[in-house]
């Protein structure tokens, strides 16, 4: 006969839990099922450090705690791994949010106890639940199931909370992203993502003096997807580093199919994203466009965000001499839109700060700048100046905000106001000509 319980923990197998929660589910009365299904953080890191020895030990005790009271548990497995699920009845008497709050609750008081038996100070549990209502009695268990794993994948995302409710909009999320990670290399293979190219004034002149390359998605309909819309998924996915490379690439290609016809260029920035910092192998393969595409060093500039460098300053610190090594600028983009640490600037050798476009955007005063921001703008470009960075502020839209930043002695805009992000032929006749061309403000 096949085993039904898990040697381990004790628990039920799988499918023994799925055929108890089927029972229970068609049984259903005047009380809800709540399925709790927890993970543990960095369990991986508690058997590479400490052995797998305490790792099954945590996964015991774990199990130990989850299941002490079981007056209400109607049955519970080991589904993988370090991955285990529960099915408790619930009176009427508590709420959806009153559980949460319970489960919240109990996952903190375990993390605060094993985070010291086991000297692992990330160690999380993360939980999501999905509750099955009294008239849900033709409910498959195993769909029950997956939609309390969805919601503890989410949760497993979130830096401060550790349990997260399943709600029937995450189904949709996800379908989202499995589309477009699952259609991404196909649509670069089939041409659907183009390099914008979003020019870089110098202050006073107005001239161009760069422009940063922003990703494209155009779908075969014609519909554009956005950066914002995309990112985040492929990053998860890891396809960032794909598609960063893609980039990069275009833009050597840009550039030294310019400098063949000996045309007019300009230095352009690209993006990296924060997965580089894990592998860095961002440095050879860099190394690699230069040497295949010949183009100068200083006509290309990369920016990396500031949360990157706060995250991780000695990766981001190998990362930004490997690039100087090669003759780069590197600029700190986003300053200002996260914790920022302006004791950062002077430990990095950083060459251009990139304000956020927080500081210009302010809905109620209508792009007019806040007195506050005026401040805080003006000290960060004295500042940089004092530490020979160069400054660029981002969306800028009006041209008092652009009359503003030259009063000040901000070095280099970027925004609206001069450009919205263009495409290379119409980038090309920008440069060609001098002058804007397109969508623009300024004739
Ligand atoms: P970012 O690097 O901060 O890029 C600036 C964003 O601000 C761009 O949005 C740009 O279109 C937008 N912007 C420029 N001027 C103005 C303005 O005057 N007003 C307003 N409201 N917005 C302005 P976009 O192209 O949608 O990109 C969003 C973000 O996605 C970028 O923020 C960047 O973090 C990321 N991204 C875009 N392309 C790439 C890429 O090729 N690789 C990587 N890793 N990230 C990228
Ligand atoms: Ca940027
Ligand atoms: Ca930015």
């Amino acid at each position: 006969m096949k085993e039904t319980k898990d040697i381990l923990t004790g628990l039920d197998r799988y499918e023994e839990f799925l055929k108890k929660l089927d029972l229970e589910i068609k049984k259903l009365d005047d009380y809800r099922i709540a399925i709790i299904y927890t993970d543990i953080k960095h369990f991986k890191y508690i058997n590479d450090t400490l052995g797998y020895q305490r790792g099954d030990m945590l996964l015991k005790e774990f199990v130990t705690q989850v299941t002490k009271d079981n007056s209400h548990m109607l049955c519970a497995a080991r589904v993988v791994s370090d991955n285990i699920v529960l099915a408790v009845r619930l009176e009427n008497n508590i709420s959806n949010d009153n559980f949460r709050e319970f489960i919240h609750q109990s996952n903190r008081e375990m993390e605060d106890k094993f985070r010291e038996e086991y000297l692992a100070a990330r160690l999380k549990f993360c939980t999501g639940i999905s509750f099955i209502e009294k008239n849900d009695r033709s409910l498959d268990p195993a769909t029950a199931v997956s939609n309390a794993n969805l919601a503890r994948k989410m949760a497993k995302e979130m830096k401060d909370d550790c349990c997260v409710v399943f709600d029937r909009r995450m189904v949709e999320g996800i379908k989202k992203e499995v589309e477009i990670t699952s259609s991404l290399s196909k649509a670069i293979a089939n041409g659907e993502l183009k390099v914008y190219y979003q020019p870089k004034m110098e202050t006073g002149s107005l001239r161009m003096e760069g422009a940063e390359a922003l990703i494209r998605w155009q779908k075969p309909d014609g519909r554009f997807i956005y950066p914002d819309e995309f990112i985040p998924f492929i990053e998860r996915s890891g396809q960032i580093v794909e598609l960063d490379y893609f980039v990069y690439r275009e833009v050597f290609k840009f550039i030294a199919g310019r400098m063949r016809e000996n045309k007019p260029i300009v230095p352009i920035s690209v993006n990296v994203s924060r997965e580089h910092l894990s592998k860095m192998e961002i440095l050879p393969y860099v190394r690699s466009l230069f040497e295949e595409y010949r183009i100068q060093p200083n006509l290309i500039e990369f920016e990396l965000t500031e949360s990157i460098y706060i995250e991780n300053t000695e990766k981001a610190l190998q990362l930004i001499e490997g690039l100087h090594e090669m003759g780069t600028k590197v600029s700190m983009d986003d300053f200002g839109s996260g914790y920022s640490s302006l004791n950062l600037l002077s430990r990095l050798p950083i060459d251009i700060i990139k304000l956020d476009k927080v500081f210009l955007q302010d809905e109620e005063a209508e792009n007019r700048l806040k007195e506050n921001d005026k401040i805080i703008i003006s000290c960060i470009i004295d500042m940089a100046r004092k530490l020979s960075i160069t400054s660029l502020c981002e969306g800028v839209e009006t041209p008092e905000q652009s009359d503003y930043l030259s009063q000040i002695g901000c070095e280099l805009q970027q925004g609206y106001y001069f450009s919205r992000p263009i495409p290379e032929s119409d980038f090309e006749i920008f440069i060609d000509q001098g002058c804007p061309v397109g969508d623009l403000v300024i004739a």
